[in-house]
């Protein structure tokens, strides 16, 4: 079976998601919008297709799922309609939704991650961020080592050193501070605010 890629280039806003994760699908023009690689432009829709098979799906749709402009669609040939089962909210329906104020009381809701802690630190000389990983019984158990935020918490959590979803949306904040006091070359101390 085939699809069409539908590529609306003019919407694209350079958030290069979907090059990041396929660059051999997609590249980069001179002003950061993504390239449909071999795609043509249909002139009447002003939309870039191209025709793939089954085998290039998958692919595809990972890079249409995680455009954050929703301008990446994948259609059935005959019918036109598009395989990816998303409904966006359309811009000027979005102030209709429910807004619910954040709220985080310490006191009655943080909990030990059965699987232990973190403690991390930059160190800009080297140019990485190291984590300590210390098991339930305090015992440091391995030291994970990256460059950025993103690789570190990946790690993290494809390993399994985290098992409750507040931790490890804790683990991810704290290490983003820790990348920016990294690249700023600021002070960092754990859960504390970085310096202005
Ligand atoms: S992810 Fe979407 S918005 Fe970002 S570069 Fe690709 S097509 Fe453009």
């Amino acid at each position: 079976m085939s699809y069409i890629v539908v590529y609306n280039k003019d919407k694209c806003t350079s958030a290069a998601k979907c090059m990041g994760i396929h660059p051999e699908l997609w590249s980069e023009d001179a002003d950061g919008k993504a390239i449909l690689i071999d795609g043509k432009l249909n002139a009447a829709s002003r939309r870039y297709e191209r025709v793939i098979e089954d085998s290039e799906l998958e692919a595809y749709k990972q890079s249409a799922l995680i455009c954050p402009s929703y301008v990446i669609d994948i259609v059935e040939p005959a019918s036109k309609k598009s395989i990816l089962n998303i409904n966006p909210t359309k811009e000027d329906e979005k102030d209709k939704v429910p807004v619910i104020q954040a709220s985080y009381d310490s006191n009655a809701e943080w909990r030990m991650d059965p699987k232990g802690f973190f403690t991390m630190k930059p160190f800009p000389e080297e140019g990485v961020i190291r984590v300590r990983y210390y098991g339930e019984d305090h015992a440091l158990k391995v030291v994970v080592e990256g460059k950025n935020a993103e690789d570190i918490y990946n790690t993290i959590v494809r390993e399994g050193f985290v098992s409750s979803l507040a931790h490890a949306a804790y683990v991810g904040s704290e290490l983003m501070k820790v990348e920016i006091a990294l690249k700023k070359r600021l002070a960092y101390v754990q859960d504390d605010p970085l310096p202005e």
